[in-house]
């Protein structure tokens, strides 16, 4: 573990009966990070926020939250951690007012302090002006606002945002999407997600969970150097043999596709169009069409997880007890 690390995972596992929903997870958020834990339906995201911020029980393995035991010191551990569930815990009976001071008493911030925490969570989720009004009459917007107010209350180290922005309109995601951006000024966060420019526009780090395992573990610029990695597609209408392409200054690899047009792949560095534009001209290629393709970082995560299910489906390697179907 290392210094500044604010939550630990250690060989996390969760079973549900005889599925294992967390296959020894381990990994780190330290001070300062902004993480993206990104998976497909399924893959074990919320089971595993949910053992971390202290909800939910797991089978093996532990969580420190900035060193603390979340099952020894339940109470130590989770005055650092803020924890926005998938359905956030929200009372809709209650006035976002009297819901935030219920919060700030079972946060145990001191009496003197409470309304000070409660103006200041109000203020950076944009609630001032609705403090008076039932939760239940809200937007859902506002009411995913009240949730990461209720998160951050207590001003801990770290907040965990379980698929903050899901059931909202494209409006009130631009929000929150601006909201989180704004809380990770202040906070570590965990922000668990499908919607992958979410991970590009907030996060610092990207984890990518596929059926309880972890499949990537990777800074964001190192994603960015991956999407940069990109493929050229071609059409010739007088096809070299593939050696020949492969000789072409820069192509790292040649790969004929389906309707009979060619993938070259090459380094960041070392964009070959020009070559080969040259060399189709000399050798009478009829090259009409060169065609950039850039990699999405949705093709990563479809390349990363459905290789993953092919590996798992096929060689049954790693076919463990409960393995998920
Ligand atoms: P989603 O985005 O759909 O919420 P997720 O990545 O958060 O997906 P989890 O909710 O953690 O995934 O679920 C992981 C696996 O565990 C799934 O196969 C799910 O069906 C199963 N699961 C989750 N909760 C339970 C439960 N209480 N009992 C039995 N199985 C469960």
């Amino acid at each position: 573990m290392s210094m500044d690390s604010l939550i630990t995972v250690e060989n996390l596992y969760r079973y549900y009966g005889e599925l294992c929903a967390v296959h020894d997870l381990c990994f780190e958020v330290r001070r300062g990070e902004v993480l993206g834990f990104l998976g497909p339906n399924g893959a074990g995201k919320s089971t595993t926020m949910r053992i971390i911020g202290g909800n939910l029980a797991p089978s093996a393995g532990r969580v420190l939250i900035n060193g603390v035991d979340i099952l020894d010191q339940p109470v130590l551990a989770k005055a650092e951690l803020g924890f926005l569930p998938e359905t956030p815990p929200l009372y809709r009976d209650l006035t976002v007012n009297e819901y935030l001071v219920y919060c700030a008493r079972i946060n145990r911030i001191p009496r003197s302090q409470q309304r000070a925490a409660i103006d200041s969570a109000k203020e950076r989720c944009g609630l001032t002006e609705v403090g008076r009004r039932l939760i239940a009459n809200l937007s859902k917007g506002y009411q995913q606002r009240v949730g990461i107010a209720q998160a951050i209350i207590h001003s801990p180290s770290v907040v965990l945002l379980d698929e903050p922005t899901v059931g909202l309109d494209p409006i009130q995601i631009r929000e929150i999407r601006a909201l989180i951006r704004d809380v990770a000024n202040e906070h570590s966060v965990v922000l668990s997600t499908h919607i992958l420019p979410e991970v590009q526009s907030v996060c610092d780090r990207v984890q990518i969970i596929n059926r309880g395992r972890l499949v990537l573990n990777e800074s964001i610029e190192q994603m960015r150097e991956k999407l940069q990695a990109t493929t050229l597609l071609i059409a010739l209408r007088s096809m070299p043999s593939i050696s020949e392409l492969e000789s072409v200054a820069g192509v790292a690899s040649v790969e004929l596709v389906e309707d009979g047009r060619v993938r070259i792949g090459y380094g960041a560095e070392s964009d070959p169009s020009d070559a080969i534009v040259e060399q189709a001209v000399a050798n009478g290629w009829g090259l009409h069409e060169l065609t950039p393709e850039r990699m999405t970082l949705e093709q990563v995560f479809v390349d990363i997880t459905s290789s993953d299910a092919h590996a798992h489906g096929e060689s049954g390697k790693h076919g463990g007890k409960g393995e998920a179907a």
